[in-house]
Order: C-alpha cells, then sequence, then structure tokens
C-alpha cells in the first residue's frame, strides 16, 4: 500500500466498527496517525489495539458528536488534525412521514447531520490558520436518492452533502478541501437493523432481502469497508490536490433504493 499519508493526523469519527473502522485501517495503513474517535470507547480501544499489533498508529478517543461543547473540546486537545473523517452517523426507525415522532426525527438529524458540523466547525478553525487539510463527510445515496421510510435519514445525508459543498466554498481560498462520499450498500450493523425492518414491511426474509439488493447493484455484488475506504482515502491524499466541492458515489453502480412501500391498511 502507497504511503502517501505520512505525517499526517486523522481523526475517523465512528471508527469502532463498520465503514469507520474500515477507513480507520486504510489511512492507518497509508502511513497516517490515526484517532478513532467513537462513543464505544471500549470497542474502539480493542480495535486500535488490533491495529497496532499490525503496525499501524492509532489509538482511540471517547467522543459523543452531537455534544457540540465536548467535540470543540476534543479538537482543542489535539496537536493537530491534517484529515478529518467524518463518518459517525445513525439509521433510522423506519416509518412513513405521517408517522414520524418528533424524537426520532431529532435523534437521527443531531448525530447524522448535527455532529459532522460540529466537527467540521471545530476543525475549520484551525485547518484555516494552519491554511492546509483535508475532510471528508460520509453521506449516502440516500442523500441523493431518497428511500421511502427514512426521512430523517435521507433528510440528514442531503444535509451533509450541502454542508460538504458551503464549507469547501468557505475553506477553499486556505487550501484546505472538502468533499463527501455516498456509499452504497455494506453489510454493517447500521445495514443489517435496517435491512431487518425492510424484510418485514415486505414480508420478505433476510437472505431474499439479501440478493435482492444484491441483483439490483450493477457490479453484482454488496460492498465492503474497504471499497469505500479507499475512495476517502484518495480523497484525502494529495492526489486528489484539485478536487474539492465533490460528491464521490460508491455503490457498485447503485444511484438508490426508492422501497415503494405498499398502500398501508386502515384498521
Ligand atoms: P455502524 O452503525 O456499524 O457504525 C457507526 C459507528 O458510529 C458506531 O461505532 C457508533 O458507535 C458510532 N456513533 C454513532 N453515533 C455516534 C455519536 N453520536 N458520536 C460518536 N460516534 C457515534 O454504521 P456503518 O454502516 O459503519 O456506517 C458508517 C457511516 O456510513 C454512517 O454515517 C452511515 O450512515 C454511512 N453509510 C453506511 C452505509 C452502509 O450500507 N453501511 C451506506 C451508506 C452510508
Amino acid at each position: 500500500m502507497e504511503r502517501d499519508l505520512e505525517g499526517a493526523t486523522a481523526v475517523v469519527t465512528g471508527a469502532a466498527q463498520g465503514l469507520g473502522l474500515g477507513i480507520a485501517r486504510e489511512l492507518g495503513g497509508r502511513g497516517a496517525t490515526v484517532v478513532a474517535a467513537d462513543l464505544q470507547l471500549d470497542k474502539a480501544q480493542t480495535e486500535c489495539d488490533r491495529l497496532r499489533e499490525q503496525g499501524l498508529d492509532a489509538r482511540a478517543e471517547r467522543l459523543d458528536v452531537t455534544d457540540s461543547a465536548a467535540v470543540d473540546a476534543f479538537f482543542a486537545a489535539l496537536d493537530r488534525v491534517d484529515i478529518l473523517v467524518n463518518n459517525a452517523g445513525t439509521g433510522q426507525r423506519l416509518a412513513a412521514i405521517s408517522e414520524l415522532p418528533d424524537a426520532e426525527w431529532r435523534r437521527v438529524l443531531d448525530a447524522t447531520l448535527t455532529g459532522a458540523f460540529h466537527c467540521c466547525r471545530a476543525v475549520a478553525r484551525t485547518m484555516e490558520q494552519r491554511e492546509t487539510g483535508a475532510i471528508v463527510n460520509i453521506s449516502s445515496i440516500n442523500g441523493q436518492n431518497p428511500a421511502a421510510l427514512a426521512a430523517a435519514y435521507n433528510v440528514a445525508k442531503a444535509g451533509v452533502i450541502s454542508l460538504t459543498r458551503t464549507l469547501a466554498l468557505e475553506l477553499a481560498a486556505y487550501g484546505v478541501r472538502v468533499n463527501a462520499v455516498c456509499p452504497g450498500p455494506v453489510y454493517t450493523e447500521f445495514n443489517q437493523r435496517t435491512m431487518a425492518q425492510r424484510c418485514e414491511t415486505l414480508g420478505i426474509s433476510e437472505d431474499q432481502m439479501i440478493e435482492r439488493v444484491r441483483t439490483a447493484i450493477p457490479l453484482g455484488r454488496w460492498g465492503e469497508p474497504e471499497d469505500i475506504a479507499r475512495a476517502v482515502a484518495f480523497l484525502c491524499s494529495p492526489q486528489s490536490g484539485w478536487i474539492t466541492g465533490e460528491v464521490v458515489r460508491v455503490s457498485g453502480g447503485l444511484e438508490g433504493v426508492s422501497a415503494t412501500p405498499p398502500k398501508r391498511s386502515r384498521d
């Protein structure tokens, strides 16, 4: 693997598992010092221990990205941040907009959009001063093409794209680049939970759902965390030095899943 991130310090949020962990591994493998920031400190620590056993430079920190003051304190305590990957996010309990509770809307928006805003704001201040840095925000194909019954998540991810493009404009004069990646389906805990709910609404088994999604993907397979991580690493590296405000879909060609539900019974 090319060590094109040697000497850089990278913060990856939500890195205790799933895509965030894959991204931490990829950035570390390319020579970055990785700070894995997650709500789940024990899990993040265990994974960072494993990465260090493989010769990578990684450490874990507890961070709740929804806590504005905690995010400011977390970044203030770091000597420098060259790369920020805003990956932390949460799925939604599936519900039609007409039945979506306030608390669920707020929970998803807080973790998935406002958390990314908190981290972008904190890091923008120091990257602006140092006139260097790269930020990658993890959106979703749902941010470009909404799926039914996931309005809060779709809106949060569309917001992440707008946040990315706005910040790219604001930081361009300082040479700081800001891009977004829109992953397609990767079989993580998050995806498993959402799929289980979709199986219920469609009355099909998990295996049938897995196959249905697979055949909808033009490249004919589900994604792996490394597929997403490699695109993120490219956007963090000097190789993408003239790319900012870009939204890169990494989805095997899948543009979105509308998942239109049948008419509900009125009993
Ligand atoms: P995951 O649920 O497996 O992992 C998410 C991680 O984020 C967990 O470790 C969790 O503890 C952490 N986290 C959640 N809320 C947090 C908070 N408030 N502060 C700090 N950490 C927090 O999910 P994943 O599938 O790895 O997804 C990662 C990102 O990729 C998410 O933003 C998700 O929306 C996005 N995404 C995933 C898929 C997919 O198919 N897996 C597709 C498109 C987009």
